[in-house]
């Protein structure tokens, strides 16, 4: 149990817990078990297996997209245009606000387009910059990456993801970890950058019959790669003397890496399922791992140290492994955990579901 972090920019891992509202009447009453301390950092659980569990932030039902985009994500944004890695995953059982976080809806656009908004305002304020923006789109089912913007041909019908090749993952010393052959498109504005990410989704939905099923039991990774250099062809100063993805001659190279991860619930007890189930929680448990080092690491020293020297099992999950550039060095990281707490309430025993998700997330801090 630890004491709520600073929030003042200094930490390299966010941890927050949100709480989906209720929808209408017939899910039941609402749970008494749970409580929030006035500083909403404080998620306690009076039930059974009680226990208290701080977060940099708790969001309660009250709080829109754009409350959680501003505490949890935005300062994120900004480091990652200033040059350092940036990654924000919603973790959560399905039906718990994992997607409506991260994509919101057209009255209450998500964590996503609300990232992208800031990119380009970002871009507009610092014309002594130039930038490149490239973004890529996956889904990672079953321990396979298929490419979303692949899927769709160019007259716009769109081909099945399972049709597709296999998208694999290579290292070498220049580059790191990379997906190959992944496609990446430049985008110069903000329609465009989610005309194309909205042209994944898509491809999501159409390549798969049974849409829910899959998107439950798969992560969606977008990536926005930003690449930028000083106009006046001067190095850039180095503020802080640290930049993890900084390239010689004054270029920066960061990716911003948004996750819609696959619900944590565990699997329901066929066979083929169990095969994804496994898959899945052994990458959920593989990031808890990492992110946690990840975090402690920060704490210590002040300072981080190379997670990639330590060990870390970035191998035993495709997901880690990918991101593994993203979540070595000095990078940020945002977890948003969703629950919705009269599902933790009712009877069919998803209060231990929910606590797994509090404790993943107590975990990271
Ligand atoms: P998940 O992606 O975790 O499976 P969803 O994002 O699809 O869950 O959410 C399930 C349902 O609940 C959707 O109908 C969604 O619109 C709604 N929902 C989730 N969180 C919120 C919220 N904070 N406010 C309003 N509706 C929400
Ligand atoms: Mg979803």
């Amino acid at each position: 149990k630890r004491e709520p972090s600073n929030k003042d920019g200094k930490g390299n891992v966010i941890v927050s817990v949100r709480i989906r509202p209720d929808l209408g009447t017939a899910e039941g009453g609402k749970s008494n078990e749970w409580l929030f301390d006035g500083q909403k950092s404080l998620l306690a659980y009076r039930g059974r297996e009680g226990g208290d569990y701080y977060y940099d932030n708790v969001f309660t039902p009250d709080d829109g997209n754009d409350r959680v985009y501003a505490s949890s994500v935005k300062r994120i944004v900004r480091r990652v245009m200033e040059g350092y890695h940036g990654t924000v995953f919603a973790y959560g059982m399905t039906g718990t606000g994992k997607t409506f976080t991260m994509q919101g809806t057209d009255p209450q656009p998500g964590v996503i387009p609300l990232a992208i908004r800031d990119i380009f305002s970002y871009i507009r304020e610092t014309p002594r910059r130039e930038f490149l923006l490239r973004v890529s789109y996956l889904e990672i089912y079953n321990e396979k990456i298929h490419d979303l913007l692949a899927a769709s041909s160019t007259n716009g019908a769109a081909v099945g993801i399972n049709s597709q090749e296999e998208i694999k993952l290579r290292e070498d010393s220049k580059r790191g970890v990379y997906a190959t052959p992944l496609k990446e498109e430049i985008v110069q504005s903000p329609t465009q950058l989610l005309r194309v990410i909205g042209r994944g989704d898509m491809a999501r939905r159409t390549g798969s019959t049974q849409f829910n099923a899959r998107s439950s039991r798969s992560h969606a990774v977008v990536q926005i790669v930003i690449e930028s250099r000083d106009r006046t062809g001067g190095n850039s100063s180095v503020q802080g003397g640290k930049r993890s993805a900084m390239n010689p001659g004054g270029v920066r190279v960061s990716t911003l890496s948004l996750i819609d991860l696959a619900g944590s619930e565990r699997a329901a007890e066929s066979k083929e399922r169990r095969t994804e189930g496994a898959h899945i929680n052994k990458s959920l448990l593989t990031l808890g791992t990492i992110i946690s080092r990840l975090s402690k690491d920060k704490d210590k020293s002040g300072n981080t140290t190379n997670a990639e020297d330590r060990h870390l099992p970035f191998r035993d999950s495709k997901l880690t492994r990918l991101l593994q550039p993203a979540l070595s060095g000095n990078s940020l990281v945002s977890i948003l955990c969703t629950v919705h707490l009269s599902l933790a309430a009712s009877p069919a025993g998803n209060a231990t579901e929910t606590l797994n998700t509090l404790k993943f997330a107590a975990r990271a801090k």
